[in-house]
């Protein structure tokens, strides 16, 4: 194995330079871990490809070697997916970060997968067009890390995960064959779409190196509203009205619980009364003076009929900001708790009943536990943080959380949701994974993997 280690060190010099080397342990350690905190990286070098034909010959040797790769990207990953746990070499997709062209008849970007998820948000902007997936990380991680993790957000109901705007892929698989994926054709009938494969396969089939980016229209005007409700299911109810009578854009959901965290974090004033139950932050796309009013009538009958019972719509930029940061600052709000977090999903009929469960397991917890959650509601996608209490050692709060989790995953499972709903699985979801599939689908999933990767060199270990 050290032989092995030792050969492909020294071949590697001939592929790369020197510069795209790290060799400094403490360096490496940067680079051996994301924003995950259970799991202690131990990368053993990390490598600069600067294009896919380094990639590959990566790979290639890798292959020959036996070496374990982990790709890595802006390493903002919550699931562990970019943890080194295997001594694994580190790809660092970070310098390849060229955005190549624009194309706009087809209103794309076609770019290397190392360039940061915010450029190209700026980018779009400059042909006054937007890259609509956008989430409190996209400051860090790749447009490639999101691809691998098919990367979701606020806007969702409005525009979709990260999957629906991907035309073209160019990957490296396991086996160092390079493909180009999709290759931006709107129709293309001729068998398995294998660029889907590789959305959200958090770099276990391959290393993704190109990718180009649908682009979009932005809104004309858009309206926030805040809302505060006394049940889940009258949320619910308004949440329908906006989504089938307006062009809604997102549709938040926190706990009074939340709130105050986050108020207390930002030290500001809620625009509304903070002592309801429940609280939406919502956006609208409002394209004429009909649709504004329609957004009115919605929130006037929904205060008549009691469905909601307080709420107060933005009139400026400066009050979108207060609202949203609302909903935004709710993680950093709660960050000093050190808390626990799980990120699932339920279809959304069955939402309601899985929040009452829910709320039966936070009666059952001991005094001195918080668990506080918030999340993308009209996607079905809760996170749910329990927070450590003041003096608890980390390993009683293990067992405490691992005990919760089980129980919450055993929700999941009856309500047939996902124990990962845009994390991932990577290193933390890996136990759990049969909450949320069956054993027939992980026997097909690993098949896979060994198709495009039989020597089980890119992330080992990882997803199952
Ligand atoms: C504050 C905060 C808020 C967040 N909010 C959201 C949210 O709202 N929605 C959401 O979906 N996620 C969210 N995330 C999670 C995270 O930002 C996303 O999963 C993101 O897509 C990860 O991208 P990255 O470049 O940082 O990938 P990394 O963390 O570096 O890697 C993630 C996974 O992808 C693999 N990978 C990375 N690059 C490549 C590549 N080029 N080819 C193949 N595999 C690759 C890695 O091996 C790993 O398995 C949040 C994270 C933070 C810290």
């Amino acid at each position: 194995m050290q032989k092995n280690k030792d050969n492909f060190f020294k071949d590697i010099k001939s592929c790369l330079t020197e510069k795209q080397i790290l060799t400094s342990v403490d360096d490496i350690k940067i680079y051996s871990s994301d924003r995950s905190k259970d799991f202690i990286g131990n990368g053993s070098l990390v490598l600069f490809p600067h294009s896919t034909k380094e990639v590959q010959s990566i790979i290639s040797l890798a292959k020959k070697y036996n070496i374990g790769l982990l790709s890595s990207g802006g390493r903002t990953g919550l699931s562990a997916g970019a943890t080194a746990t295997k001594n694994e070499v580190i790809v660092s997709l970070e310098k390849m970060n060229k955005i190549f062209k624009f194309i706009p008849e087809e209103q794309s970007l076609f770019c290397q997968a190392g360039v940061i998820t915010q450029h190209i948000q700026e980018e779009a902007l400059k042909h006054n067009l937007i890259y609509p997936i956008n989430f409190a990380a996209t400051g860090s991680s790749h447009i490639g890390g999101n691809v691998a993790t098919n990367a979701g957000g606020i806007k969702v109901l409005r525009y979709g995960n990260t999957r629906d705007w991907i035309t073209s892929l160019t990957v490296v698989t396991g086996n160092a064959e390079i493909l180009h994926l999709k290759n931006a054709l709107v129709k293309d009938a001729t068998g398995y779409d294998l660029s889907q494969l590789f959305i959200g396969s958090e770099g276990s089939l391959g290393i993704i190196t190109e990718v180009t980016v649908k682009l979009t229209s932005p809104a004309k005007k858009n309206i926030s509203l805040l809302l505060a409700s006394s049940s889940i299911s009258n949320l619910l109810k308004v949440y329908f009205q906006y989504k089938n009578k307006t062009n809604l854009i997102a549709f938040e959901f926190f706990t009074k619980e939340a709130l105050k965290y986050s108020l207390d974090h930002s030290k500001k004033n809620c625009p509304i009364s903070c002592e309801h139950d429940f609280y939406v932050t919502a956006e609208v796309d409002v394209q004429n003076k009909t649709d504004e009013e329609v957004l009115m009538q919605i929130l006037e009958e929904s205060l008549e009929k009691e469905l909601i019972v307080d709420g107060t719509i933005s009139q400026n930029k400066d009050q979108d900001k207060l609202i949203w940061d609302l909903r935004e600052n709710i993680s950093e709000s709660i960050h000093y708790r050190s808390p626990h977090k799980n990120d699932v999903a339920v279809r959304l009929s069955n939402l309601e009943e899985f929040i009452k469960d829910l709320q039966l397991l936070i009666s059952l917890l001991p005094k001195n536990y918080e668990l506080i959650y918030f999340g993308h509601i009209g996607d079905g996608n809760l996170h749910i943080n329990l927070l450590k209490p003041d003096g608890e050692s980390d390993e009683s709060f293990m067992a405490a959380y691992k005990k919760l989790d089980l129980q919450i995953f055993d929700l999941i499972k009856k309500y047939k949701g996902s124990v990962s709903a845009e994390h991932g699985v990577g290193l933390v979801k890996k136990d759990y994974l049969q909450f949320s599939k069956t054993e027939e689908e992980i026997n097909i999933m690993k098949q896979i993997k060994k198709i495009f990767d039989p020597n089980n060199i890119l992330n080992p270990g990882k997803i199952f």
